[in-house]
C-alpha cells in the first residue's frame, strides 16, 4: 500500500436485497475513494450461513454494477472461492475463517482475551437476576478470572467455550467524520464475545465485531464509513484494535434513512430495493444522484443533479449531515423525470421493451421498423411517466381498447352522452370511411377544421369524443404526433388497430 493512501470498503451481508440505505453507504464509500484517487473494496460479509445466500450476493453485484461502482478490490463473480481481485483476498468472510481463528489465539496466548465456559443457561440466569435488580445486564467476567487449574481441566476436558475480549478500565473513544468525537464508557461494552462457543478441535464461528475489525486492520482500511447503525459496535472494535495494537481507523457513521412518517424506511412505505427500482424502470443516474442527497447536499445549497463524474468532484464527508435522511418518493421522481427527459430515447426504447411483454415480439425478433416505431412510442409517453414502467399502462390504448368499457367510464360517458358528440363522432365516421389511405397528422388536423366549420362545435366538445373514440381516454398526448404513431403501428402488423379501424369499432360500422 502507498503510505497514506485511502482506502474504503463496502461490507454488506448477502442476507436480502440491496436496500437503499446500504446502497447509500456503499456509494458514499465509492465517491470517497474515487474523490481522493483511494481505493474502493468490496467486502461479502457471510458469515451469517443460515440467511447468507449466494444469490443474494449475485445480486448485490449487479445492482452495484448497474448503479455504476466499480470496486478496485473485492470477488469477482458471486459464490467463486479464489481470492478475488486484490492483494488483500479472500474478500468473502466465509473464506477467512482461518484468519480469524489464528489472531483469537493471538489474544488468547497474550492473554488480551479468555475462554468463558459459562453455558448460554447460566448466562440467561444470570441476566434475568440483574435485569429483575434494575442493573445493567452485563457479563459477571465471571470465567475472566478462573484459577490456571480450572482453565486447563476444563479445556483438558473439551469443556465448550466462547472467548472474550477483556475490556479495560479507559472510556473507549473514536473519532467520527460526521458526529465529530465519540465516547463509551468502558461498562457499557463489557467484555464482548470474540468468538461463540467451540472447542479447540472446532472452533466456533467468529463474531460479527471481531471479523469486521480484523478485515478492516488486514486490509488496511483507513476510513470506515457504514449506517449509524453500527455505532454501538463500534466501541467494541475499538477495543479490538486496540488490544492487537491497530491503528484505530477513522469511522463516519451516516444517518438513518427514514419514511415521511419518520419510521425507518420499510417496505411499507413503497420500494427500497434497488432491484425493485430497477424493475421499476428507474434509471440509475437518477437513484444515484437522488441517493447523494440522503443526507449530502452541494456547497452552494441549491444543486441538485450530479452526475456520477460530478458527484465524485462536489462530494465532502464534512458535509454530510447526522440527523435522519426522509426518502422522498416525489424528489426521485422529479429527478428520474429530469434523466428521462435528456436520455437518448433510443436507450429508453431498449430499456422499456421489457414492459411490452406480451404486447411486442420479443426485442431480438422484432423487425428495424418495429424498433424505430418503439422509439417513437416512447418518445410520445415518456413525457407522462415518473419511470418507466409506467409507459405501459400510458401506451396501453394503441393496442386496442374495449369500446363499451371506455364509454362506460363515468367521465367519458359525461361527455359522450351530449348530442354534439354524437354529431361530432358521426361527421368523423362519414370521413374515416371515405379515405382509403393512412390517416397523416395533416388530415386528421383538416377533418378537425372541417368539422367544425360544417357543425360550429369546438373545443373540448369536438375533441373530447374523438379523443375518446380513438384512444378510450379524454386526454392523452397531442394529436399531431399520436396519429402518425397509431397509422405507422397499423402497418406493423403489432396488433395496433388503425384510426379507421378504431373510430369504425366505437361509433359501429
Ligand atoms: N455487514 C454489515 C452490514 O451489512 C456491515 C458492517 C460494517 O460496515 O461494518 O450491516
Amino acid at each position: 500500500m502507498e503510505n497514506g493512501k485511502i482506502r474504503v470498503r463496502f461490507a454488506p451481508s448477502p442476507t436480502g436485497l440491496l436496500h437503499v440505505g446500504n446502497a447509500r453507504t456503499a456509494l458514499y464509500n465509492w465517491l470517497f475513494a474515487r474523490r481522493s484517487e483511494g481505493t474502493f473494496i468490496l467486502r461479502i460479509e457471510d458469515t451469517d450461513t443460515e440467511r447468507s445466500h449466494p444469490r443474494y450476493e449475485k445480486q448485490l453485484m449487479e445492482d452495484l454494477r448497474w448503479l455504476g461502482l466499480d470496486w478496485d478490490e473485492g470477488p469477482i463473480e458471486p459464490g467463486t472461492k479464489g481470492p478475488g481481485k486484490g492483494e488483500f483476498g479472500p474478500y468473502r468472510q466465509s473464506n477467512r475463517l482461518q484468519i480469524y481463528t489464528k489472531y483469537a489465539a493471538k489474544l488468547l496466548a497474550e492473554e488480551k482475551a479468555y475462554r468463558c465456559f459459562c453455558s448460554i443457561e447460566e448466562l440467561e440466569a444470570e441476566r434475568k437476576a440483574l435485569l429483575e435488580k434494575q442493573l445493567p445486564q452485563i457479563y459477571s467476567g465471571r470465567c475472566r478470572h478462573l484459577s490456571a487449574k480450572v482453565l486447563k481441566r476444563n479445556v483438558a476436558a473439551g469443556l465448550p467455550f466462547s472467548i472474550r475480549l477483556k475490556i479495560g478500565e479507559e472510556p473507549l473513544r473514536f473519532q467520527d467524520m460526521v458526529r465529530g468525537p465519540v465516547e463509551f464508557q468502558a461498562e457499557a461494552v463489557s467484555d464482548p464475545i470474540l468468538v461463540r462457543s467451540g472447542t479447540e478441535m472446532e472452533p466456533g464461528m467468529p463474531v460479527y465485531n471481531y471479523v469486521v475489525t480484523v478485515d478492516d486492520a488486514l486490509m488496511a482500511i483507513t476510513h470506515v464509513i457504514r449506517g449509524d447503525d453500527h455505532i454501538s459496535n463500534t466501541p467494541k472494535q475499538v477495543a479490538i484494535y486496540e488490544a492487537f495494537g491497530w491503528p484505530v481507523p477513522m469511522f463516519a457513521h451516516l444517518s438513518t434513512i427514514l419514511g415521511a412518517d419518520r419510521e425507518r424506511l420499510s417496505k411499507r412505505h413503497g420500494a427500497t430495493s434497488i432491484a425493485t427500482f430497477r424493475e421499476m424502470g428507474y434509471l440509475p443516474e437518477a437513484l444515484v444522484n437522488y441517493l447523494a442527497l440522503l443526507g449530502w447536499g452541494a456547497e452552494d445549497g441549491k444543486t441538485e443533479t450530479f452526475t456520477l463524474p460530478e458527484l465524485i468532484q462536489a462530494f465532502a464527508l464534512e458535509r454530510v449531515t447526522p440527523s435522519p435522511a426522509i426518502f422522498d418518493f416525489d424528489k426521485l421522481n422529479w429527478l428520474n423525470r429530469h434523466y428521462i427527459k435528456i436520455a437518448s430515447p433510443v436507450r429508453l426504447a431498449a430499456l422499456a421493451w421489457e414492459y411490452f411483454g406480451g404486447l411486442l415480439p420479443e426485442k431480438d425478433d422484432a423487425s428495424d421498423a418495429v424498433l424505430v416505431w418503439f422509439v417513437r412510442v416512447v418518445e410520445l409517453f415518456v413525457p407522462s411517466v415518473d419511470h418507466l414502467g409506467q409507459l405501459t399502462a400510458k401506451a396501453l390504448f394503441l393496442f386496442g381498447f374495449d369500446p363499451d368499457v371506455a364509454r362506460s367510464k363515468p367521465e367519458n360517458a359525461e361527455v359522450l352522452a351530449a348530442d354534439s358528440a354524437r354529431t361530432v363522432l358521426g361527421e368523423l365516421a362519414n370521413r374515416v370511411r371515405a379515405h382509403s389511405q393512412p390517416v397523416t397528422a395533416e388530415v386528421f388536423k383538416r377533418w378537425m377544421e372541417e368539422i367544425k366549420q360544417a357543425t360550429g362545435i369546438k373545443g373540448t366538445e369536438l375533441y373530447h369524443p374523438i379523443r375518446i373514440a380513438i384512444t378510450g381516454s379524454h386526454s392523452g398526448p397531442d394529436f399531431d404526433k399520436l396519429i402518425p404513431v397509431i397509422e405507422q403501428g397499423a402497418t406493423l402488423r403489432v396488433g395496433v388497430p388503425s384510426i379507421r379501424e378504431r373510430v369504425e369499432r366505437f361509433v359501429g360500422v
